[in-house]
């Protein structure tokens, strides 16, 4: 089954985690069984599910988490440029969450404080190449890309991924009943 509509061509799916606690993926996964109707319907591109670490042309993303440095940056980008439809999924992607808490302090004050050596006390803020900058504050997916749709829950339960990504799977417009969508 197909996002555009012609049967038997999968639909390609990717998720990722950014900043949050990875209880949007583990709701992901209380789909249970109806993971085996997923594998039907759709095949996983980069995802933390997958191991794969780029995301090459689909039809879905699935983004959890908030944006709070360079490499975030980078994959909600590379997320956008790749797939058809982007979807905010649960607090963090939303709205910052839990994470944008520190928006209310200064980023330097916070490494300042969370990196000190314990025994001389100073300050010893890792500065690696390979590690991604902080921003200044934890973004909302929207404030860095175009995003199609926002599945709010801190997390969403199973049932309420289940029936969103089936409807855009097989082209609905997604619909929640009531008791399937909240915010907290
Ligand atoms: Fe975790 Fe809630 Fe953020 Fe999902 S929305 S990553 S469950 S804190």
């Amino acid at each position: 089954m197909s996002i555009n509509g012609s049967r038997k061509v999968k639909v390609r799916l990717a998720t990722t985690s950014l900043a949050g606690c990875f209880g949007c993926h583990m709701s992901f996964l209380d789909i249970d069984e109806r993971l085996f109707e997923l594998a039907e319907l759709a095949e996983f591109d980069r995802s933390p599910l997958t191991d794969i670490k780029h995301c090459g042309p689909c039809d879905i993303a699935l983004i959890e988490g908030g944006v709070c440095n360079t490499d975030n940056v980078h994959v909600v980008r590379e997320l956008r440029a790749n797939t058809k439809i982007l979807v905010g999924v649960g607090a963090c992607a939303i709205n910052g969450g839990l994470p944008a808490l520190r928006n209310r302090l200064k980023i330097d004050d916070i490494l300042d404080r969370g990196y000190r050596d314990p025994v001389s006390g100073e300050p010893c803020i890792p500065n690696s190449p390979e590690l991604p900058l902080a921003l200044d504050k934890v973004y909302p997916v929207n404030e860095i890309v175009r995003v199609d749709y926002s599945l709010p829950g801190c997390p969403p339960s199973g049932d309420a991924i289940w029936k969103f990504l089936k409807d855009l799977i097989l082209g609905r417009m997604p619909r929640l009943d009531y008791e399937l969508l909240h915010y907290d």
